[in-house]
């Protein structure tokens, strides 16, 4: 996504823009799996932040609106604890009254303030943090910023800030799951992430007619409009340099490319570590901190489930063990959180008639080092685990009536698209791995090499690579007439 949005701003300034991509269609993680009418989101399932993507569809020329057909999914979210007891996340307050009421006496009031709280946190993260550039230590460092230290909360934990609101565990879990969209557990995220919930209860969450993947076909149409040139099933296995410059790319077929500029969208340390010169970056990349991983089951299924919501989420009462696991043992927690995602709850055309489209992801540990980690007998696991959840909600039959199924594992990831880890989100976003501090979108030595996408600012999401992306071309484009 990063990396397409970058090349149509680019186009669109008149640069001779041609993307290189290893597999046989765009949009990397953002992508989708078709059989036999089904169709698979497999990466993300979930529009949100819709003012972010606005803006960058306005800065591209054109209108979200106009471009994509959006429904708004309210309730957002079907959480599901493990007592049985269910809270519909929804932006009817009155709705969200009557429920937190009845889990915690007191607590709405909480939630108002909460919602307070995380809607100061998204103006002022997405105003000064998400949508600039940090090219040099004042842009970040100023009198401006200092006082976002006391504003957003950036040294505060964000689970131990929950008990400011909320008594009950299942609410505090209710309102800081979404840090794992950012790989962070809430148990070591920063209170900042409030801003999550907000957006989704205040912006709403989305869905894009089509799936995800719908947004990944305007942007190639936009870019394909803006002259940039796709090559497809073309991996590029190392960037010719200089002492100072990159000079183009070679490719897998031993054919190579000459340009001006190089911009890589692929997983930035896995750029540094496989594609160019060894340097002390691989090292201190490898001291950095690497987000979650996920397994993933997509399953076509030959009945509907109706009842089963869009976005259905399995929240375990040993929450903080479930991270803890996930976290330092690399592993599948005992009591796993997981969600189902049902399309064809939101566009019918995502299953054939009578039939469901259903895929349940579950997060776990990226690749450990040593490689003891043992993903057939995990995969087996979560994949029991998944059923034993629905069940609880009165599924019992649907192991019976899958047709077929695939599944992704931390493997699947780092091979199909590059990442290091199998991180699904990249590099994680601790405080010292965001802003200023994650790696910077040039390269410090090979001054026409660039860097877009979750890795490097402002990091993971879809809407956020296309910033990166804006972001990217504009350094690209002052490099270039500097
Ligand atoms: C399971 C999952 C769920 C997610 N859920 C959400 C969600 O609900 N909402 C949301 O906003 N975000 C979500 N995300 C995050 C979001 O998908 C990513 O942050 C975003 O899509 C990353 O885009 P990117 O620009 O970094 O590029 P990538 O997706 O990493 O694309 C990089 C491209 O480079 C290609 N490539 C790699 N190496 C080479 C090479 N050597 N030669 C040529 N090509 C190469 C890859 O094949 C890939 O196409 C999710 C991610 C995952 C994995």
């Amino acid at each position: 996504m990063g990396g397409i949005t970058a090349a149509t701003h680019l186009a669109r300034r008149g640069l001779h823009v041609t993307v290189l991509e290893k597999n046989s269609r765009p949009g990397g993680r953002c992508n989708r799996l078709s059989r036999a009418g089904h169709h698979f989101d497999t990466g993300p399932t979930l529009f949100v932040m819709p003012l972010l993507y606005e803006a960058e569809f306005r800065t591209l020329g054109t209108s979200m609106r106009e471009r994509l057909n959006l429904q708004r999914v309210d309730p957002t979210y079907h959480l599901v604890f493990d007592n049985g007891s269910q809270l519909a996340l929804t932006s009817n307050m009155k709705s969200m009254q009557k429920q937190l009421e009845a889990i915690e006496p007191g607590s709405y009031a909480g939630l108002l303030r909460y919602l307070q709280e995380g809607e100061q946190h998204y103006q002022l993260v997405v105003d000064r943090l998400v949508k600039h550039d940090f090219r040099k230590v004042s842009d970040f460092l100023n009198i401006r910023n200092l006082s976002l230290l006391f504003r957003v909360k950036p040294l505060v934990n964000h689970y131990r800030n929950m008990s400011a609101y909320f008594d009950e565990p299942r609410l505090k879990s209710a309102f800081t799951f979404q840090d794992i969209y950012t790989g962070l557990s809430p148990f070591e995220a920063p209170a900042t992430y409030s801003l999550m919930p907000y957006t989704e209860l205040a912006h709403g969450v989305w869905y894009p007619k089509g799936g995800m993947y719908s947004i990944v076909e305007t942007l190639t149409d936009l870019a394909q409009q803006a002259g940039v040139e796709f090559i497809f099933n073309s991996a590029v296995e190392w960037i010719d340099t200089n002492a100072t410059y990159a000079r183009g790319v070679l490719l897998a077929d031993g054919s190579r490319l000459d340009a001006d500029v190089v911009l890589a969208n692929a997983d930035l340390p896995y750029v540094y570590q496989q594609l160019l010169p060894q340097d002390g970056m691989v090292k201190a990349l490898a001291r950095k901190r690497f987000s979650c991983s996920v397994i993933s089951f997509f399953w076509g299924v030959d009945k509907t489930y109706p009842d089963l919501g869009p976005h259905t989420l399995f929240l375990a009462d040993d929450y903080r063990e479930n991270f803890q696991c996930i976290r330092r043992d690399l592993g599948l927690p005992a009591n796993p959180s997981l969600y189902v995602h049902a399309p064809a709850r939101l566009d019918p055309s995502m299953a054939p008639r009578g039939q469901d489209t259903l895929i349940a992801i579950i997060p776990v540990g990226h690749l450990s080092e040593n490689g003891q980690q043992n993903w057939a007998e995990l995969q087996d696991l979560a994949r029991q685990h998944v059923f034993r959840r629905l069940r609880s909600l009165g599924i019992s039959d649907l192991e019976a009536h899958i047709k077929f199924e695939q599944t992704y594992t931390p493997i699947t990831w780092a091979k199909r698209y590059n990442l290091v880890n199998g991180s699904t989100h990249g590099l994680s976003h601790t405080l010292t791995q965001m802003a200023y501090f994650r790696p910077s979108n040039r390269h410090p030595r090979y001054r026409n090499f660039y860097f877009v996408g979750a890795s490097t600012h402002p990091g993971t999401g879809v809407p956020t690579a296309m910033v990166s992306g804006r972001l990217v071309s504009e350094r690209i484009m002052d490099d270039l007439s500097g």
